[in-house]
């Protein structure tokens, strides 16, 4: 049975937005030493928009966005959905991808007029050196850059900008006065993840990593500190969140994965309710004791 304290913890909880779905999982964060945190989506809202489309190789800037366009209709991720808006944006009309694959953390491709199309990170795609370089160097203004690529050739790259959550660095600061350690673990490249990272606050970053890598990021952690809560909102958080000793989803704009898997829910996306549970958890903790 649940002990009163505890209960008491998870109803106070959850009339301030903050879902415990067990008694265990108060206990659990109240443990915690670490607490990382997923990038897109989580730190940052995750509402991205397209600045810039450069074509390649021939293609002209409205073929490459099209394409991708055109691919990206049938993901959800929050790139994709800024790079479908794009298009329609400038009124271009989307036509039906056939054999859609989605690779989780990577991209996506399809066949689209007869070619193989993909879109995403350089290293799924497979980008020249030169066309590479020119879309990476976006990142240090903190940009995100897919590329888009046509029977394996560089067809262009699209620039997207996020914008860190309001509230990160203030909940950041926050979990450090509570002697938590915090860690941002992406699947975006090495710029954007130190731009996020020096707005942010956080003591530790790790880019370029894909679902797998998180669940080790997490292990390693667990190594060297103690107890990890993860805390993240996509279908490529999963696996981490299910490997850390504390889950938190974000609960509006998190993915149905995210959701289930976590163990806490931040019903309103706020980041300044994880030192709010925490707090609620440790005092549990003692009374408990
Ligand atoms: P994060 O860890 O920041 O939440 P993801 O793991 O979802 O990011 O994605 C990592 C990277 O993979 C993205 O920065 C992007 O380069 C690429 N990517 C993932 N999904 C897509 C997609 N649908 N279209 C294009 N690129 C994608
Ligand atoms: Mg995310």
């Amino acid at each position: 049975s649940i002990m009163p304290a505890v209960l008491s913890a998870m109803s106070k909880g959850a009339r301030s937005g903050l879902l415990f779905k067990g008694g265990s999982d108060v206990a659990a964060l109240s443990q915690v030493r670490v607490i990382a945190f997923d990038k897109t989506g989580t730190l940052t809202c995750g509402e991205l928009h397209v600045t810039h489309v450069q074509g390649v190789n021939g293609f002209s800037e409205e073929e490459a966005l099209l394409a991708a366009a055109s691919v990206e209709r049938l993901s959800e991720h929050p790139i994709a959905q800024a790079i479908v808006r794009e298009a329609e944006r400038r009124g271009l009309a989307l036509e039906k991808p056939a054999r859609f694959v989605s690779v989780t953390g990577s991209g996506v491709q399809a066949v689209w007029r007869e070619h193989l199309w993909k879109v995403g990170k350089g290293d799924f795609v497979h980008v020249e050196d030169g066309v590479f370089q020119e879309g990476e160097g976006r990142g240090k203004e903190g940009e995100t850059v897919v590329f888009v690529t046509r029977d394996g050739e560089a067809a262009g790259w699209i620039a997207l900008q996020d914008r860190i959550r309001s509230e990160a660095a203030i909940a950041v600061h926050a979990l450090r006065s509570q002697e938590i350690r915090t860690v941002l673990l992406t699947g975006d490249c090495p710029a954007v993840a130190a731009a996020v990272a020096k707005e942010s606050g956080v003591d530790e970053w790790r880019a370029g990593l894909l679902p797998d890598e998180k669940v080790e990021q997490i292990r390693s952690l667990q190594q060297r500190f103690g107890p990890v809560a993860m805390i993240g909102d996509g279908v490529n958080d999963a696996p981490a969140l299910a490997a850390a000793d504390a889950s938190v989803a974000m609960g509006a704009a998190g993915t149905d994965v995210a959701l289930e898997t976590a163990r806490i829910v931040l019903m309103q996306d706020d980041l300044n309710k994880i030192t709010e549970a925490v707090g609620m958890a440790r005092k549990v903790n003692r009374i408990v004791k």
